[in-house]
């Protein structure tokens, strides 16, 4: 059975790559130099003092305990789920005041040294002794179940939590309280990733509310989801501008975007891990859609999650569809998707959506595609030759790693046999044959002049980095190029905007 949670990096800053340093220094440090424990005095008043300003942040990206279960122990842990029990009221008050009732009685016996030379001492004792329990403990239940399960009761959490809702009743954080933002609900692929990579399990992608937030006091504004979100659509803010995010984003491409009932017509086994997918439509029975766009597959588990596809055909009566599935090693869809989908089956879909590779009104068109990033370009080469005057020129450079990855080779040669306005240059990294050209799908596009084209790209994100890198060099304006790929690809994405901005 495939885990449903993924292992990703969590420690993208310096404080979250190194904090842990700090929690072993006290915690065992402690144990020879009691004073170390002092320290935690800090910690207490700077968590209690973010979390009225800004919720849990300090757990997300400052806490060392957190750093030491996200950087050291969540590459070990079994990441399981976390059990519900240890989420409840009961357990988190319950954790709550059994500590506090113990911490608080420690700290007075301290106190009876007030005056004498050994108070500090005895003093920062229960501080660094309370750091290496949470340090045996934490790291016990980080090893066994999950990375952040003592995280969910932690004491400190719940000093935050009351923090944060004091902030709140004196409206003192409006600004400050940068929550987790949806961009644009209607862009999500609802494939539960930001639950997944989630380190509390957290469910962002169902709960995001009215004004585009996500409102649970137990999010730790870590990023992670932010960082995996294939669509690129997380960030964090305050309401304010999440709701003028809202009224500014362009939803072009996902305004159609509807619930769709379709047929399993047809399974073509193409690989032994690619199978091609055609559906027809029931309800609506007309569906238009754009070749480029893409349209989500509904899975039968959990409720209510997506997988995103390019869709594959181009067929301007709205009636049938095509999509080609990647078999994903671990991969939790695909799994089911392999397994489960049959011929003659009923399906959801929903769609269609993007913008992205939809073509653009222009003479001269180039298309580049690598893995199962090629499969947009089966339509688009379709659609575009369908167009008829207007066009002048349509390349498009498919990359493999063999001949035998090469899908629709044959239709594509025969569209550059048919049609003069259509060259199709395959390349494979590791031919076997001698006339297949040998290289990368930037080695076949050095050669052009591509100034005037509009460029789609669609496949890996280092295919697609090198090749927006190339392309700029040879004078491609940002303007022109587009891709799409499963995951975001941020210094495209800065190139874009300093350019949308200049
Ligand atoms: C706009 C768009 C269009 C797309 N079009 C297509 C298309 O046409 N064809 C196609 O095949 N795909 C396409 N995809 C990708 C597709 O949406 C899915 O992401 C893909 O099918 C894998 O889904 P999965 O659930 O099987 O993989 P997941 O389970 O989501 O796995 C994703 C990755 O994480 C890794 N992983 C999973 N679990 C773990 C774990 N526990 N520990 C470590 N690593 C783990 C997997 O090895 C894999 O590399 C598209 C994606 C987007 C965003
Ligand atoms: S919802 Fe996102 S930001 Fe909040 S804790 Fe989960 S991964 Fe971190
Ligand atoms: S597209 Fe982003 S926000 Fe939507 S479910 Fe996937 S990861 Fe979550």
């Amino acid at each position: 059975m495939v885990n449903y949670y993924i292992k990703t990096n969590r420690s993208f800053t310096v404080l979250r790559k190194f904090g842990w340093i700090f929690t072993m220094l006290v915690a065992l440090g402690g144990l020879w130099e009691p004073k170390l424990g002092l320290a935690v005095i800090f910690i207490m008043a700077g968590l209690t003092l973010t979390a009225f300003f800004n919720g849990r942040f300090w757990c997300g990206n400052i806490c060392p305990h957190g750093s030491l279960f996200d950087t050291l122990i969540h590459p070990i842990s079994r990441n399981a789920k976390i059990p519900g029990f240890l989420k409840s009221k009961a357990m988190v008050i319950g954790f709550f005041l059994f500590f506090m009732y113990n911490f608080t009685n420690r700290i007075f016996a301290a106190a009876q040294a007030w005056g004498t030379a050994s108070f500090p001492d005895r003093l920062g004792m229960v501080f660094a002794r309370t750091y290496l329990m949470v340090l045996i403990a934490g790291g016990l239940l980080a090893l066994l179940t999950n990375a952040r399960t003592w995280c969910q009761f932690c004491p400190m959490g719940t000093l935050e939590k009351i923090s944060y809702k004091a902030g709140k009743m004196f409206k003192a954080n409006n600004e400050t309280d940068h929550r987790l933002t949806i961009e644009a609900k209607e862009k999500c692929h609802q494939c539960g990733k930001c639950a997944r990579v989630c380190p509390f399990q957290l469910e962002p992608y169902t709960n995001f509310s009215d004004s585009n937030q996500f409102d649970d006091i137990n999010c730790i504004r870590c990023g992670t989801c932010v960082e995996n979100c294939p669509a690129g659509i997380l960030c964090f803010q305050n309401e304010r501008n999440a709701l003028e995010t809202q009224r500014s984003t362009d939803l072009e491409g996902y305004r159609d975007r509807q619930k769709i009932t379709a047929r399993i017509e047809e399974v073509n086994e193409l690989q032994k891990d690619i199978k091609e997918f055609v559906f027809s439509f029931i309800s609506p029975k007309i569906l238009p859609y754009k070749s480029g766009q893409f349209v989500l597959l509904k899975l039968k588990n959990p409720e209510d999650t997506f997988r995103a596809y390019s869709i594959a055909s181009y067929d301007h009566s709205g009636k049938s569809m095509r999509v080609i599935v990647k078999k994903v090693d671990k991969g939790f869809g695909t799994e089911q998707i392999f397994n489960d989908y049959k011929a003659g089956q009923e399906v959801e879909l929903e769609g269609p959506m993007g913008d992205e590779l939809v073509l653009k009104n222009h003479s001269k068109h180039l298309f580049i595609g690598n893995g199962i990033g090629m499969t947009p370009f089966i339509g688009l080469s379709e659609e575009v030759l369908a167009i008829g005057s207007g066009i002048d020129d349509v390349k498009f450079v498919h990359g493999q790693r063999t001949e035998e990855d090469f899908l629709y080779h044959e239709f594509f040669k025969e569209k550059e046999r048919m049609d003069e306005r259509f060259h199709y240059l395959p390349v494979a990294s590791r031919p076997k044959l001698t006339e297949t050209p040998k290289g990368y799908v930037m080695d076949r596009i050095k050669e052009y002049d591509l100034r005037d084209y509009q460029v789609y790209i669609c496949g890996s994100s280092k295919m697609i980095k090198d090749t927006v890198a190339l392309l700029l060099e040879k004078d491609v304006p940002m303007s022109q190029i587009f891709y799409e790929s499963e995951e975001k690809i941020k210094e495209i994405d800065q190139i874009k905007k300093e350019k949308q901005s200049a």
